[in-house]
C-alpha cells in the first residue's frame, strides 16, 4: 500500500495491540474503522499532562467546515475517494474515511489528537456520566460493528451523532 498523501510505501506497525499502516515520510496513518475504535477505547498509550494540556481550549465542534468537506485522498487499500468526517461527530478532528472498506486515513498527529481529546473529555466528565458514557460507547461500537458492513459507514455516523446527543442531555 502507498501513502495517499505522498506516495511513500506504507509500513505495517503494531499500535495498542492492532496493526496499522503508517507513512514514515509524512506521518499519516491508515487504520480500519474497528481498529480505530479499539485504539480510542483501549487507552494504552500514555500521554503526559503537558501533551494533554495543549488541548485545554478545545471544545466539541459539530459538523465540518466547507473548506474541509472536499475529498483529498484516495483509499490506500481500495482506491475509492475518501470522505472527510468529523471524528466521533464532535472532536473537530477531520479524518478521511473510505466509503468502500471503512478504512480511516489520519494525517500526522491526528490519531494522537483524537485519543487525547476523547480521554480528556472523558476524564473531565462527572463519574456518573463517565459510567454512562462507557455503556453508550460500547453500544456505539456494537452498533457500528453490526451496521458498518451493510450500510458502508453512513449508519455509523448516525449512531455516533445520536450517542453524542444523549451524552449532551445526560
Ligand atoms: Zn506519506
Ligand atoms: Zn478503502
Amino acid at each position: 500500500m502507498d501513502c495517499p498523501g505522498c506516495d511513500h510505501a506504507l509500513q505495517t506497525v503494531s499500535y495498542e495491540g492492532v496493526q496499522i499502516e503508517t507513512c514514515e515520510s509524512c506521518g499519516g496513518e491508515f487504520v480500519s474503522g474497528e481498529e480505530l475504535a479499539h485504539i480510542v477505547r483501549a487507552r494504552e498509550q500514555a500521554f503526559t499532562p503537558q501533551q494533554i494540556a495543549q488541548f485545554d481550549s478545545c471544545m466539541p465542534v459539530f459538523g465540518i467546515a466547507d473548506a474541509d468537506a472536499t475529498t483529498r485522498f484516495s483509499c490506500p487499500c481500495c482506491r475509492a475517494p475518501m470522505n472527510p468526517i468529523n471524528y466521533a461527530g464532535d472532536t473537530g478532528v477531520v479524518v478521511d474515511r473510505c466509503p468502500s472498506c471503512s478504512g480511516m486515513w489520519l494525517e500526522h498527529s491526528e490519531l494522537e489528537k483524537v485519543q487525547m481529546l476523547l480521554e480528556k473529555w472523558e476524564d473531565a466528565a462527572p463519574a456518573q456520566l463517565r459510567s454512562a458514557a462507557g455503556k453508550l460507547n460500547r453500544a456505539r461500537a456494537e452498533a457500528a460493528a453490526r451496521t458498518s458492513k451493510a450500510f458502508g459507514g453512513s449508519r455509523f455516523s448516525f449512531v455516533n451523532a445520536m450517542v453524542n446527543r444523549l451524552l449532551d442531555a445526560a
